[in-house]
């Protein structure tokens, strides 16, 4: 990223703490989304990542994923395929179901949006704990996706989500902006 980068975009995270519940910090990406500078600088890092990955697709994790990946496919030249919250998607779907703190979750992707082999590069906004991360690695993996990387704007260090996608990763980078 060019000089003064990740200071730009860290500059336009804002801090919201107690959101959406006492103890989390969340980390809210809509002042940087309004920033057409930032904006923009995002999308060129993500896609110059998407091109070194020689990537055919953009998968975008609901919903911030969906904002940074789709801008980063149309620069890329690619396509966009979304991963999406369970029951959202019209068409027949594959699930991947993973834990939350307390319960669990689940995640689909249309069955048929990958072709056999598809380089695909995961995008998201945070990565907190992993496990959204980890469930789309291995759902891209079973609907015929090879998975080049996951990238991210921010990563929650102290959450050590790092090590729970790296696994999935198996050898596929993840970059933190
Ligand atoms: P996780 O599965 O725990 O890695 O959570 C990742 C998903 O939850 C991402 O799609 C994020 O958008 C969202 N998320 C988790 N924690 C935060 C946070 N502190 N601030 C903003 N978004 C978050």
């Amino acid at each position: 990223m060019p000089d003064g980068s990740r200071e730009l975009l860290l500059s336009r995270i804002q801090d919201v703490p107690d959101y959406p519940k006492p103890g989390v910090m969340f980390k809210d990406i809509t002042p940087l989304l309004a920033d057409g500078k930032a904006f923009s600088v995002l999308t060129d890092a993500l896609t110059e990542i998407c091109r070194e990955q020689d990537a055919q697709k953009v998968v975008g994790l609901e919903a911030r994923g969906f904002i940074l990946g789709a801008p980063v496919a149309v620069r890329a030249g690619i396509g966009f395929v979304p991963v999406r919250k369970a029951g959202k998607l019209p068409g027949g779907t594959l699930g991947q179901a993973y834990d939350l703190e307390y319960g669990t979750a689940e995640i689909e992707i249309h069955a048929d949006a990958l072709q056999p082999g598809d380089r695909v590069l995961v995008i998201d906004d945070v990565l907190a704990t992993g496990g959204t991360a980890e469930a789309s690695v291995q759902l891209i993996r079973r609907a015929g996706g090879t998975v080049t990387g996951l990238a991210v704007l921010l990563e929650l260090g102290f959450l050590a989500g790092r090590t729970r996608v790296e696994r999935a990763l198996d050898g596929a980078p993840l970059a933190a902006l």
